[in-house]
């Protein structure tokens, strides 16, 4: 299964790096930063438009895309090697333009995507001049069902016309945001799965309001925000609708697969930069007369850090791989068991390196704080743990029902 990475992969991998360190870890804090930023905040960051343009004139772009030549055309299991590097900074991913929620959208609108929907929404989104947000989850209904949305899209002659509440709605809140991909249902009277549908919403489109930010442990993200958004007699040409009415369930299905993994290659990156710099403090910082990189306690914690994140590295590419093997589909499971174990691996790390950190790991000061508020909205975010679980134990039980005795 573990092949050498191929030398364009390698070699993209090696210049990532050096761009990291010379113009992404300087400029972090200030990216980051939100207190400062006050009502701009929902404006894109001077300093990351400025890097974007920088990497994109290195060839650092679109480093997920695989659909074609506006990007790397590199396999799930190279890119995750990538990924792992721009994880390390929760300001790099917009950088190089892969950000969520916006790769999800460009793999909606490459699979399947109308020539003129591609033209319209794709090429900015894939040229970073614009941004887009995924509007599922409603406050309403257990979201995490998805066959609870009750959004209606519904047909009036050459337009659709959309009603409904959205709320943690990632990305509605920046300024640059100018479509949503929004889930709802056309026909209520369908089978179970066919009730839903996606529609393309400019995010200018009379009746839609983006009623408030919401915040993650009182982290706002901006610019991209999460933002509850009404909609409102919104009307739209009939041209918006995505692949067909009913079809949304089967686009959600592939739009998540490539995006669970995508999460778990930049938490590995984030955990293993905390082993990082909790090792650092450990070796510099010194209580009751030992360091604490002497102290049984803390070496304990250390060794015990590098064992699940290996586990956790190897079940990511492990699922990478079995995507570019046998296609997203058929490696659900892979991508499941991975979406489950990381974001709890990681976060389990970074909260040991905030306990060596001490009250600085609560601060700002390091990107301790934020990392694991990060890693604690995954564990609900892209389906709860609980419904991977089900769907795994769905799989394992179905495997064995003919021999049940
Ligand atoms: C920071 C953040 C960003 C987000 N971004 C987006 C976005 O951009 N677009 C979007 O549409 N949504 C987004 N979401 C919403 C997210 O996808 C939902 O919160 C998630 O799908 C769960 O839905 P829910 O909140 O309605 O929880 P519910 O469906 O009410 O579930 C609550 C809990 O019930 C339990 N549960 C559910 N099903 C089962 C089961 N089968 N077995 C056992 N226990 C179960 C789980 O513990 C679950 O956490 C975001 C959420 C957060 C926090």
């Amino acid at each position: 299964m573990f092949a050498e990475l191929s030398s364009k992969a390698a070699e993209l991998k090696d210049r990532l790096e050096a761009f990291m360190t010379a113009h992404v870890y300087p400029n972090e804090r200030e990216i980051l930063s939100e207190s400062s930023r006050g009502e701009g905040r929902w404006n894109p960051h001077p300093v990351v438009a400025e890097l974007k343009q920088k990497a994109r004139a290195e060839g650092l772009w679109n480093l997920f895309y695989n659909h074609g030549p506006e990007g790397q055309g590199l396999s799930n299991y190279e890119y995750t090697h990538l990924c792992e590097l721009l994880g390390r900074s929760l300001a790099a991913p917009e950088i190089f333009n892969c950000n969520a929620p916006d790769v999800g959208n460009m793999e909606i609108l490459s699979t399947y995507g109308t020539e003129a929907q591609k033209q319209r929404w794709l090429k900015p989104l894939l040229d970073g001049e614009i941004r887009s947000c995924f509007a599922m989850t409603e406050p309403r209904v257990a979201s995490s069902d998805a066959t609870n949305i009750e959004t209606s899209i519904l047909r009036d002659g050459d337009d659709y016309v959309i009603n409904g509440r959205k709320w943690w709605i990632t990305g509605a809140m920046n300024s640059a945001c100018k479509l949503a991909i929004v889930m709802g249902k056309s026909d209520t009277s369908a089978p179970k799965h066919q009730q839903q549908s996606m529609i393309l919403v400019p995010m200018d489109a009379p009746g839609l309001t983006v009623m408030r930010p919401l915040s993650v442990y009182g982290y706002e993200h901006p610019p991209l925000g999460h933002a509850e958004v009404l909609f409102d007699n919104v009307r739209v040409p009939a041209e918006n609708m995505l692949l067909g009415e009913g079809r949304g369930f089967e686009i959600a299905q592939g739009r998540l697969g490539p995006g669970r993994i995508h999460h778990c290659m930049r938490f590995i990156g984030l955990a293993e930069r905390a082993i990082e710099i909790m090792c650092r403090r450990a070796l510099s910082r010194t209580a009751f007369g030992s360091k604490f990189a002497d102290m049984g306690g803390v070496r304990q914690v250390i060794g015990q850090c590098r064992v699940e994140l290996e586990q956790a590295r190897l079940v990511t590419l492990k699922a990478a791989w079995a995507m570019d093997r046998h296609g997203n589909k058929a490696a659900r499971n892979d991508i499941a068991v991975a979406k489950i174990v990381v974001p709890t691996t990681a976060g389990q790390i970074i909260d040991r390196a905030i306990q060596v950190h001490g009250g600085g790991g609560l601060s700002e000061d390091f990107f301790l704080a934020e990392a694991f508020a990060e890693t604690r909205f995954l564990r609900i975010g892209d389906g709860p743990d609980e419904v991977h679980r089900e769907a795994l134990a769905r799989a394992e039980l179905a495997r064995h029902a003919e021999t049940a005795h």
